[in-house]
């Protein structure tokens, strides 16, 4: 690319509109932990996370009724420990009332690899995607600026809503090059919204994705700076794989 082109590259670039995931039902699946699985968050505490700027500081999110809601003064999370393939279980909300409209209402995301602060890594889009259009590869179930999910099953907000994740990290030569892309299936609300697809590398805002060499990652959720009321969590469970 030249200095020139990409001095003009723009968000608006990497937007796909079309075609428009048909709306189908979706059913939350709240799925308990399985014997063996990590327990990230059961309503309790934050022990499992820590502040993704610093990971020597704390995650400082609200816990509350037995959920986890964003704060987004304080910045995205992620998890103490470090994974490669993994299932992951997550439940999210998006308030009832909520207000904005396409990207600045209930964004937020799990960055399934997170490669350092900030929003830096592979993310499974979280957003508001009841009647709510936006770009297609960015709305829920989306690999943000990337994959578009097969379907449409998001839930009002208000209602509770689930992802399942099957999570395959890239692999590297011994020189850094790439050997294997990161693979990823996602059920949302029970529908295979992404079917083992292969990424082409972590996400960006603006520009083409492309792989860096990485090992064992954290599980990021991000804290996204539009003005929308937060969104929350509760029942996050992980089994590596
Ligand atoms: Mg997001």
């Amino acid at each position: 690319m030249t200095a020139h082109a990409q001095q003009a590259a723009k968000p608006e670039d990497t937007e796909v509109w079309q075609p428009v995931p048909k709306t189908v039902a979706g059913k939350l699946q709240a799925t308990p932990p399985p014997k063996g699985a990590i327990v990230l968050f059961s309503g309790q505490d934050l022990r499992e996370w820590v502040s993704a700027a610093d990971r020597t500081q704390p995650a400082r999110w609200q816990v509350a009724d037995g959920l986890l809601t964003v704060d987004k003064t304080v910045g995205n999370i992620e998890t103490r420990r470090t994974f490669t393939n993994y299932r992951l279980h997550l439940e999210w909300r998006v308030p009832a009332g909520i207000t904005g409209k396409a990207q600045a209402r209930g964004n937020s995301g799990v960055f399934l690899a997170s490669l350092g602060p900030g929003d830096v890594g592979y993310e499974l889009q979280v957003l508001d995607s009841y009647q709510n259009p936006t770009y297609v590869n960015g709305m829920a179930g989306s690999i943000y600026k990337q994959l578009i999910p097969r379907a449409n099953p998001a839930r009002k907000p208000g209602e509770w809503q689930s992802y399942d994740v099957q999570w395959t990290a890239p692999t590297f030569k011994p020189d850094g090059a790439l050997q294997t892309p990161a693979r990823v299936t996602v059920k949302f609300n029970g529908v295979v919204v992404q079917n083992n697809v292969a990424l082409a590398g972590p996400t960006l805002y603006i520009g083409q994705p492309h792989y860096q060499a990485h090992g064992p990652s954290p599980i990021k959720l991000q804290a996204h700076g539009d003005p929308s009321e937060p969104i929350s969590f509760r029942n996050i469970w992980v089994q590596e794989q």
